[in-house]
């Protein structure tokens, strides 16, 4: 049995019949699992599928060594540090950072990633090392003001964001910030991603905001970030990149990047091709917004009017399009000598003929 346990993990329990008095006493169980388990116990068993998660502050998460917190002897942080269920977590963390650099998601020393550990107390990603060849080792554990509690190397400048946005959101379990080109560029242009197009996105993130610039690693730049968590769980960092945070693990946070950034290259690319975008209507998107409110997935339009689900009126592509619109009788270019020579000639024939 591995010593994490996601929501996931305890539906297939269910599923198979077990007692969930079995499970294992000394594993992690994730925020959402523990959401899941405590609908379970208040409806008896019923339903449990259909409950949507409730925002509820992350608990004491369990581990094999004793929890920990910021005023913790630095035995008791070592030993936790290096239980069995942290380096798990550091394998994660070094797990998602080989495929942000794998993806082009992140350059140089870019990007970071933190787990919630329990209580005041995450796991990042260091500071100037490549998030493509990250060791467990290269891990650290800070406190929630960003001091470092444990680790050999120095943990990222950048995990005051990270930090702030799990102070706001009580329910960010991880977060993966990056810098993925497509993305990044919608946030440098300042264009919020356009809705109603893509059916993943709309489930798994919603609307994504652009937080304005500020320097990286400045409490103020966290600040503007942590601002938007409490209704958004995916945010564009003005001339910077995009941040995501997950109530399910560092793996859920990753695939939100995954899905922003296929959605930005896509919606690039759809711009290009010299035809309005087609988006799916309101009533389409409301289907989506139930199963998102299934999976517990925050989104300020549920509940919205119709006529406001998929209003897409501010967006403007911020791109010249390549592609000129159809036209009856495309004029040839009075600046290309060579087509004018051709219409002439075709001309000429035609006239000839005509006499
Ligand atoms: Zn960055």
């Amino acid at each position: 049995m591995k010593s994490v346990i996601s929501a996931k993990d305890i539906e297939e329990f269910i599923r198979q019949g077990r007692d969930l008095s079995q499970l294992p006493e000394d594993a992690i169980i994730t925020p959402a699992a523990r959401d899941l388990l405590r609908d379970l116990q208040s409806n008896g068993g019923r339903n449990y599928h259909q409950a949507p998660a409730p925002a509820q502050p992350v608990p004491q998460t369990p581990v094999t060594a004793k929890p920990v917190s910021a005023t913790s002897s630095p035995a008791e942080i070592e030993a936790f540090f290096k239980s069995p269920a942290l380096e798990d977590l550091k394998k994660q963390i070094c797990e998602v950072g080989r495929r942000l650099w794998q993806r082009a998601y992140v350059d140089g020393n870019g990007g970071n990633i933190a787990i919630r550990v329990g209580d005041g107390v995450a796991l990042c990603t260091p500071t100037l090392v490549s998030k493509g060849f990250m060791k467990p080792e290269d891990l650290c554990l800070v406190d929630l003001d960003g001091n470092q509690l444990a680790g050999g190397k120095k943990r990222t400048s950048e995990i005051l964001m990270h930090l702030q946005i799990m102070k706001q959101q009580p329910r960010a379990l991880a977060t993966v910030h990056c810098h993925p080109p497509h993305a990044t560029a919608f946030a440098v242009a300042q264009v919020e991603p356009p809705t109603c197009m893509i059916p993943e996105i709309e489930v798994f993130i919603g609307r994504v905001p652009i937080a304005p610039y500020r320097t990286p690693g400045t409490p103020e730049m966290g600040k503007l970030v942590a601002d938007l968590v409490d209704q958004h769980n995916t945010v564009l960092m003005g001339n910077h990149g995009a941040v995501a945070w997950s109530h399910v693990s560092v793996e859920d946070a990753y695939f939100k990047m995954e899905i922003l950034e296929a959605y930005c290259r896509t919606v690039w690319v759809a711009s290009q091709l010299g035809q309005p975008l087609k988006t799916f209507t309101a009533e389409q998107l409301k289907d989506l917004l139930k199963i998102k409110q299934n999976l517990g997935i925050p989104d300020p339009r549920i509940g919205l009017k119709e006529c406001e689900l998929c209003d897409n009126n501010e967006w403007r592509p911020g791109v010249t399009c390549g592609v000129p619109a159809r036209e009856a009788n495309p004029a040839p270019s009075t600046h290309d000598p060579q087509a004018e020579s051709v219409v002439q000639a075709v001309t000429d024939q035609i006239l000839a003929r005509l006499k």
